[in-house]
């Protein structure tokens, strides 16, 4: 038994070696994409579920290396957490998004959003709402252009302090999504109490809907709550026209997913927005 253990502490040591090397070199690699400037945006398109129209778009980061190879962000979006390197990364991101919200904001209907993934050490900044302001500023762009999605997990870390710099945000009138929700600890109950305009379901609930009678009945709630309080509601991972009906059923008002687009490069997005239906 005593030899076992001592194999398996050896084949331990070995893995996280493996493993803190794979770190390493994944920091070396992230600080050089900054540099070089490796990363871009895509948009994935939000769309009403009823008539299916645009009224605004996510941006999601691509990070291809110059051998070609693509990094996908689950992959390097935690370890940049950890590591630190996420501020700088999310500098980058939050510049490059308001750039492009600015170029649509001549094209786009008035109501367009442009949302932006917050991270969680990002959120943690006690400059983050100057920061913000700054940048809206430097490319004169309306606050009501920008929503920014924070995870459910994000907000119950420090509840009472996320509720006043979600509050100061929308006050300066930047829309407030929460991203994710189902996959967190919070209750409903906390809903009610989150200055926010938007709540996302997350992927998983939706893929569930045909599962059972009570997850139906959770994503009903769920739509149901929030509308009470005031909230638009977005189901992510929408794939099938069978889950987009279900949605529109239980009045979900706006849908997200490769059923209609994938997160594309801007000129798509603006080339739908040129063909969007805004009577
Ligand atoms: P998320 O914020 O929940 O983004 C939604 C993810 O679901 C995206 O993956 C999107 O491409 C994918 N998706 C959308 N519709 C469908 C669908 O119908 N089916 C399937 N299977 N997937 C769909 P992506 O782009 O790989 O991003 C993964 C996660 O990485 C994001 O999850 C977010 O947490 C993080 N992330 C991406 N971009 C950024 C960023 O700029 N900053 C930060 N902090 N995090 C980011
Ligand atoms: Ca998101
Ligand atoms: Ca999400
Ligand atoms: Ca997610």
């Amino acid at each position: 038994a005593k030899a076992k253990g001592r194999n398996n502490y050896q084949f331990f040591a070995q893995e996280l070696a493996v493993l803190s090397s794979y770190r390493l070199s994944l920091r070396n690699k992230l600080k050089t994409a900054i540099e070089e400037e490796q990363f871009s945006l895509v948009y994935q398109p939000k769309v009403t579920t009823k008539e299916n129209r645009i009224v605004g778009v996510e941006a999601l980061i691509r990070w291809k290396l110059p051998d070609g190879q693509v990094i996908p962000p689950d992959e390097f979006i935690s370890a940049a957490e950890d590591n630190g390197l996420i501020l700088p990364i999310s500098d980058w991101v939050f510049e490059e998004a308001i750039k492009q919200a600015k170029a649509w904001s001549d094209v786009a209907p008035s109501y367009f959003t442009v949302a932006v993934n917050m991270s969680a050490r990002q959120f943690q900044q006690p400059d983050l709402v100057e920061n913000l302001m700054a940048l809206l500023h430097k490319y004169e762009l309306p606050t009501r252009f920008i929503e920014l999605e924070i995870t459910e997990s994000m907000v119950m870390e420090d509840v009472e302090s996320a509720i006043r710099i979600l509050a100061r945000l929308r006050k300066l009138g930047i829309r407030i999504a929460i991203d994710d929700f189902g996959t967190g600890y919070s209750s409903l109950g906390y809903l009610k109490s989150l200055p926010i305009d938007c709540l996302k379901i997350d992927k998983r609930f939706v893929d569930e809907l045909f599962k059972s009678k009570a997850d139906r009945a959770l994503v009903s709630t769920i739509i149901y709550l929030s509308h009470v309080m005031g909230v638009q509601v977005v189901a992510e991972g929408v794939e099938t026209e069978e889950a987009l009906k279900l949605l529109d059923d239980m009045t979900c008002d706006l849908i997200q997913g490769y059923y209609f687009s994938k997160p594309v490069a801007p000129d798509d997005i603006t080339v739908m927005l040129a063909n969007n239906d805004t009577s």
